[in-house]
């Protein structure tokens, strides 16, 4: 079953000095701009969950993830658009945040439950629903599905690019790159940031699903201390970026893998002539706890030093 959902993520290309010094090409498949909630990359990892629903009279969608969720909001926002009632267990206590209220406007249930009982998602799944009503969506929207749903993002392009660059958490957003440049023979090489420290085991993960990874290079020094942490170097570039592009990056994800991207060609380690896609996987509303940070910038205290 086809859902209505018509997306909307053009490639656009970017201008930036050094790019130009470098004879290098950047485009950006802007998928962020899919939905502001339902954003990026999740709206693809749930869409076949969202037919498979309908089709099996499923109405209640239970998943999981941390108070910062953009899996959460954009299954909330999901469930909403296409009249499911949508469950989260959010790891930790209860705690208020603009991420989470918009979950609840959604009509998002939540259920707060401590980091012990979070580890068995099943049980915890089990021992309040029924898989007769309710489906099971992992965490981040890990899963078959969401693989075969993020293949459709190199299913969209009309060219090719030596190199594709994205953030990975869970890497099924990687996986399904992956798979689909396979299936079409492409000879691209897939560079994934993890955005946590450790990430090595994304490479394993993807090949237990069965793809290869030999087009995979996995940047795993780009974390900048773990999920969600950030270092006043990573906001610089994130600052200057928005500012000579226009274009929305976050600390989170994408911030770390464009941080990343630069820091490769500048390292000379991407050739000459290449021809770079960069994916924008959204979750923009990452910045909701984050903003703040960027008032203290180095670089905006000496611009207001100069003007005194
Ligand atoms: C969830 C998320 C990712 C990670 O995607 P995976 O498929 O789990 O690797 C990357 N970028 C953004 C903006 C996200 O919200």
């Amino acid at each position: 079953m086809s859902l209505e959902f018509p997306i909307y993520s053009p490639v656009q290309h970017i201008a930036h000095p050094l790019l130009t010094e470098k004879n290098i090409e950047l485009a950006i498949k802007r998928d962020d701009m899919i939905h502001p909630f339902i954003s990026g990359n999740k709206w693809r990892k749930l869409k076949l969950h969202i037919s498979h629903m309908k089709q099996l009279k499923i109405n209640k969608l239970v998943t999981f993830g941390g108070a910062w969720s953009n899996h959460l909001l954009a299954s909330a926002a999901a469930g909403a658009q296409f009249q499911l009632k949508t469950y989260a267990f959010v790891r930790g206590e209860d705690v208020s945040n603009p991420v989470l209220s918009l979950c609840k406007l959604f009509g998002m249930h939540l259920i707060f439950v401590d980091r012990t009982a979070y580890k068995d998602k099943y049980a915890l799944f089990e021992s309040h629903f029924n898989r007769d009503s309710a489906l099971f969506v992992d965490e981040g929207g890990r899963s078959k599905e969401g693989i075969i749903g993020c293949e459709t993002i190199v299913e969209e392009l009309t060219e090719s690019y030596s190199d594709i660059f994205l953030a990975a958490g869970t890497g099924t957003t990687c996986a399904g790159i992956l798979s689909a440049i396979t299936k079409r023979k492409e000879n691209s090489i897939v560079h994934a940031i993890p955005v946590l420290k450790g990430g090595d085991f994304i490479q394993k993960d993807i090949q237990d699903w069965g793809i290869d990874t030999v087009q995979l290079r996995l940047h795993t020094d780009y974390h900048f201390g773990g999920y969600a942490k950030t270092k006043p170097e990573l906001l610089e570039f994130i600052h200057s970026l928005i500012q000579t592009t226009g274009i929305m990056i976050e600390p989170t994800y994408t911030g770390k893998m464009m941080y990343a991207l630069f820091d490769q060609v500048k390292q000379g380690n991407i050739k000459p002539n290449s021809k770079i896609l960069a994916i924008h996987t959204g979750g923009l509303t990452g910045f909701l706890g984050m903003y703040e940070k960027f008032d203290n910038l180095a670089s905006v205290k000496e611009l207001v030093k100069t003007m005194y």
